[in-house]
């Protein structure tokens, strides 16, 4: 399914070292549904390693845009995330993956946003991350925190992908809910008391109150005409079988 709200989102790799990072970078955001990818100055590229280790995702690579410059990467983006694995000295607000994504999505409704990564042994730069408005950080283990650059590509691709398919994509379903008529519901609730009645469950009490409970259930369920009508059967059936049994 592709999500929109993915298109307003870009992958900016800064000053990669390896070219077949580039490579699973693309591959890992593909499988998430992003195709923004931003190359600012790489060391190696393009080169063969970049296209076997993108394995199907090279449609990514070949749209990539490719800057001198992370100023340039960034001209047109209103929100801008840096990546990285430790907290830095500077002070910038932190976030973890998920709590960037969710705020990179309600970004991308409206605006361009941008996630930065550093490259493969330093990360990025204090200057490079002055750019940034956030700093994320995948909650790793603190013994060893340094994901390899295509893996956190992954971690973030896969948080953006989990929060926009929770806003608001279609149900499994399409049909409409439309809700049964006032009019087939007082049928529901006419022939409900009347087997409360017969299988004795309302015995010397005044059906009323506990009537008005049930109708205030069954109303906030709102069931459509076809399960009022398996109600109805449901009712029907427990008629034949105490009637049968009181023969017997
Ligand atoms: N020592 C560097 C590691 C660079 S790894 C650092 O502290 O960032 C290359 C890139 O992968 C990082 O610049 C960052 O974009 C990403 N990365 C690796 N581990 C990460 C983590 N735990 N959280 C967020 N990004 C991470």
């Amino acid at each position: 399914m592709s999500l929109i709200v993915l298109d307003n989102i870009t992958t900016v790799l800064v000053h990669t070292s390896h070219p077949g990072n580039i490579g699973s970078s693309a591959r890992a955001m593909k499988t998430m549904g992003l195709s923004n990818l931003t190359l600012v100055h790489p060391q190696i590229y393009p080169d063969a390693e970049a296209n076997a280790l993108a394995s199907g995702a090279e449609d990514v690579l070949e749209s990539a845009r490719i800057v001198p410059t992370l100023e340039q990467a960034l001209s047109g983006a209103s929100v801008v995330f840096g990546c990285s694995a430790r907290k830095r000295g500077i002070r910038m607000q932190e976030l973890d993956a998920r709590s960037a994504a969710k705020l990179a999505v309600d970004a991308a409704v409206n605006g361009k946003v941008a996630f930065v990564h550093g490259t493969e042994r330093t990360g990025l730069t204090n200057e490079e991350l002055e750019l940034c408005q956030f700093l994320v950080t995948i909650p790793a283990n603190p013994e060893y925190s340094s994901l390899n650059l295509a893996a956190a590509v992954q971690v973030l691709s896969y948080e953006l992908r989990m929060e926009a398919l929770s806003r608001g994509e279609p149900a499994e379903s399409d049909e409409p809910h439309i809700p049964a008529s006032v009019e087939d519901l007082e049928r529901f609730f006419e022939h409900l008391e009347q087997v409360l009645d017969l299988i004795g469950f309302l015995g010397d009490r005044v059906s009323t109150k506990l009537m008005r409970r049930l109708r205030r259930m069954y109303q906030r369920a709102m069931p459509d005409e076809r399960e009022v009508n398996i109600l109805r059967g449901i009712l029907t059936e427990t008629e034949i079988a105490v009637r049968g049994r009181g023969q017997r």
